[in-house]
Parts: C-alpha cells; structure tokens; sequence
C-alpha cells in the first residue's frame, strides 16, 4: 500500500482516515474515482477538526455505489434521495460512528428552454465541484493520492478568507437562493468577508429568498445565529438586504432614523449596533441567541419623546414579544421556540431592574412567569448591557447576579423544606400504639434532621423504624431526658463535622 502524505487526508480523525483509505481501496479496485468533498475539505484545510459526516463524489453510479458500500462493511445503507443519487451509511460504533454520504458526479442538464434545469449523473468532477456554491466548498481531494483538486482556487480564497461564489454570482444564487443565506451563515461561522463581486449579486438577488422555503430559512439563520463570528454574519445581512426580505419585523431596527436619533439617546450609537451586540454577548444556544436578535424589536414602534425630551419606549418588551412571536410563526419555528422566544422578548428588562428590596414573592413570581428558560432569561438580561461606560456594565452585571443567587437560594429553601421524615406523627402512633403527645415531635425532628444530613433516604422507612424505635427505647432506659432533647442530641451526634 502506498503511504500519502496529504495536508487534508492527514487532519481527519483517525476512524475518518482509516475508513478513507478502504473506501479508497473498494472504489479504486472497482476502477471508480472517489473524492472527498465539501465541509470536511473546507474545515480541514481550514486547520479546523470535524469529528463527524464525511462527504464523498464519486464516478460510479448510484447502484454501483450502493454495492461498493455495503462491501466495505456498512451498518446501514440508504439512499438519501433518487433525485441526489446519494447514498447514505453508518460505519463503526459509537464513540466511532461514522456518517458517510457519498454522491454520484452531477451536473446540471437543461432539458427544454423554461424548465427547471436536471441532474445529470454523466458529468466529470470538474462539472460537479462547478455547480457547488462556493470556490471554499468546491476543492475535492482524491480518497487514494491525498491530492488536492481544485479548479475554482478554493484555497486561496480560504487564505484570503473570501466567501466567493463559484463562477458567476449571479447565475449561482438564481439557481438556489438558498445559497444567499449560506453565504452570510458562512460568514458568522468562519468569519470569512464576503468577495466584493458576490456581495453586489446578493444585493441583488436577495427579494429571490421569499422562493426559499420557510423551514430551510430558519434553519440556515439559526445556524448563522449560532456562528463564532454571528456580528459579521448580522451584518452581512443587514448590507445585502437579506434581512429586510427574511425579517422584516426588525428592519426598522437599522433604518436611517434610527441612526439619526442616536445622539439623543446618547447611550449607544444605535438600535442595530446594540441588537448586534447584545446577540454576539449572550451564549449561543437558538432560543437566547433569537430572543437577543429580536429584544428590542418593538422599540422602533413604541418611541416616544417626553416633555423634557427623554426618549421613552413603553410597552416595547410586550410588543416586541409579539413581533417575535409573529416573525418566528412564519418561519415555522416550532411551538417551543416560539413561545420561549416570546416570553424572553417580553421579560428581558426584568432582571436588570432587580434590586435587593425586591420580595421573595416578587422573585417567584418572575420565575413563575419566566417558567423553564429562566436561566435563558437572566443570561440575555446579562448580554443586554452595552453601555459604554464601564461601572454601568458592571452594575447591571452584579445585578443580574444577584437575582441569580437570590433565586437559587430561594430554590434551595423550597427543596430544604420538601425534605421529610419518612414516617409522620400518624404513622408513628399508629405503629408505636401510642396517644398523641410531645414525643411524636421529638422523633419526627430527630428523623427529618438525619434525611437532611443525607443520613438516612426521604422514603426509607424501614430504616425510620428501626431508629424510631432505638430512640424511644432508650428514652424508656433514661426517664430524666424528653424524646425532644434526646432526639436534638443523637441528631447533633450523627451530624457529619
Ligand atoms: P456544514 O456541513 O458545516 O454545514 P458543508 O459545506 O458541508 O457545511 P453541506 O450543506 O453539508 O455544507 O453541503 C455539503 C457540500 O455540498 C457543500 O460544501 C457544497 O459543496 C455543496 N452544497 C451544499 N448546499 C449547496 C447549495 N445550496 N448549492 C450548491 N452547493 C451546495
Ligand atoms: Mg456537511
């Protein structure tokens, strides 16, 4: 066998080699071609690991791969979809499992003037890496030499850190506008800057995405949510228009006027500024990363000046709650994002208005209202701090921290109090055949005191009987001593010190 050293076959995890090179192997001895393609190439020349999916194109045709595969010793084998001739498999065991997909070479076919164009699986790899989207996702490196093949110069653009459309932006992004949102995704996830030519078609072509189905737009724009890079991607959007067409319920965030008003907020330069920033701050997980996106998205509809010129916003968090609601409603986010976006939206000047005159009552009932994302709750509330000026970011910090803590030990309290002895007073009468009297105090203290200490189990009342019964008769054994005094003192001693 002969050893290739490759830049990209040499970064794959070892399970991701090994089964590269008897793909490899069975294609090779089939006289197929098969190359590694897309992300995994990307990410490896990008010095960036992939533990998971590898993307292979290949010569052979659907049937032909489907039979390669199962002989190199597949889990499971299935075909991903007639229309893509790629075949999906499973190799390996957990933690080694392996998802595979390998395709056969495509190239787009225009069968009659005013169709929607084909695939056609009789094309070279040189006709499928140019149908790809971007020249950083359309370098291929053969499964057996390690060489790298790439017609678009890929990897020049990846060391210039250029999302560049492959070949023409125009026609590209005509032929799949969903290509438009991958480019500002891909932007927030390698904080890679958008070639100048492209961003212009994206100009454009971007009223095109209303053809994009709703599912795949709210997919891509979580993803671009999610990115590294997410105040980049943002932005990207905002500049190519992109975001008016997907969210129009925030574009008056980054209208002119908005920029105009500044100066008299005199706090930030401006709403978009500041929603970007408060999106980049808070940690990256969809239903925080969408609430920050979308917080103050009732502010632009609920400005007011007052008498003495302050700028007022009332109502904007409810408002806005509902503009979320709405915006994400038409995406088709599913129920649970929805509603925990809403609620976000609406509660999230909340925790920053704390301070430590608040009740108890006042506490739980924000969290009561807040319901499961409250810890999404106080993390936006803490992203929510933008000013520039440092002892107001910290104060607001310390406030949310403080809400924090308060809370916890609330929590801790209601737990505290749940904790029982495993036998109550009728459990013990009845059990011991005695009257109601002092004593039953006295055991039930003595027994809730050791489950506290995590000394005996809330519900093991086997073992509650048989200290119940020591307790009792060794109050029998010392007249002078009350089962109370006894039970305080027998607790303090199996206290652990
Ligand atoms: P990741 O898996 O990290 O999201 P990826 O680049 O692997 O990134 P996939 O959606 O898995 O993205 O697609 C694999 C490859 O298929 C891409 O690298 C690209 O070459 C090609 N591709 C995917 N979607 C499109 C598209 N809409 N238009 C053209 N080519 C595409
Ligand atoms: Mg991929």
């Amino acid at each position: 066998m002969l050893v290739v050293s490759s830049k990209v076959l040499d970064r794959l995890t070892p399970s991701q080699r090994d089964l590269t090179r008897s793909l490899a192997d069975i294609f090779g001895a089939a006289g197929k071609e098969l190359h590694l393609v897309g992300g995994i190439v990307r990410d490896a020349l990008l010095g960036r690991a992939r533990l998971a999916d590898l993307d292979f194109a290949t010569s052979a045709q659907p049937p032909r791969t489907r039979e390669l595969i199962e002989s190199a010793g597949a889990s499971s084998v299935y075909l991903v979809g007639e229309r893509f001739g790629t075949i999906g498999a499973i190799f390996g065991e957990e933690p080694h499992r392996l998802h595979v997909e390998v395709t056969t070479y495509r190239r787009e076919a225009y069968p009659e003037a005013h169709r929607f164009p084909e695939v056609a699986f009789d094309a070279t790899l040189t006709d499928d890496l140019g149908r790809r989207d971007f020249t950083m996702n359309a370098i291929a490196v053969d499964s057996d030499s390690g060489e790298v093949v790439d017609p678009w110069q890929g990897e020049a653009d990846i060391a210039q850190a250029l999302v560049r459309a492959v070949g023409d932006p125009d026609e590209r992004f005509a032929e799949d506008p969903l290509r438009l949102l991958r480019a500002a995704r891909f932007v927030s996830q390698l904080g890679f800057r958008l070639d100048w030519r492209t961003e212009q078609a994206m100009e454009r072509q971007a009223s095109s995405l209303a053809r994009i189905s709703r599912e795949r737009i709210l997919a891509e724009l979580t993803l671009l949510l999610l990115g590294e890079y997410v105040d980049h991607g943002l932005d990207a959007l905002r500049r190519t228009g992109l975001l008016h067409v997907a969210l129009p319920e925030i574009e008056p965030l980054t209208t002119e006027a908005e920029a105009d008003l500044a100066p008299r907020l005199g706090r930030e330069k401006d709403l978009w500024d500041h929603t970007v920033r408060v999106v980049r701050q808070s940690p990256p997980r969809p239903a925080v990363r969408w609430a920050a996106l979308l917080h103050d998205a009732g502010k632009p509809l609920t400005r007011s000046v007052g008498l003495d010129g302050e700028v007022h916003f009332f109502g904007h968090e409810r408002l806005g709650a509902e503009l979320a609601y709405r915006a994400l409603g038409r995406l088709n986010a599913d129920r649970a994002l929805r509603s925990s976006v809403r609620t976000l939206v609406e509660l999230h000047g909340r925790p920053a208005a704390y301070d430590p005159t608040w009740t108890d009552s006042a506490i739980r009932r924000l969290a009561l209202d807040t319901g499961e994302v409250w810890d999404d709750l106080l993390d936006l509330a803490a992203a929510d701090v933008t000013s520039g000026r440092e002892h107001k970011r910290i104060a607001a910090a310390q406030r949310v921290d403080a809400l924090r803590a308060r809370f916890q030990h609330l929590q801790e309290q209601v737990e505290l109090a749940r904790l029982e002895s495993p036998l109550d007073g009728n459990d013990l009468m009845e059990i011991f055949d005695r009257p109601p009297g002092p004593w039953i105090k006295g055991v039930k203290n003595h027994l809730r005191e050791l489950v506290i200490d995590g000394a005996l189990a809330p519900d093991d009342r086997n073992g509650a009987l048989q200290i119940a019964r020591s307790l009792l008769a060794q109050e029998e054994a010392s007249p002078v001593g009350s089962a109370a005094t006894t039970a305080k003192q027998s607790a303090d001693a199996t206290r652990p010190r």
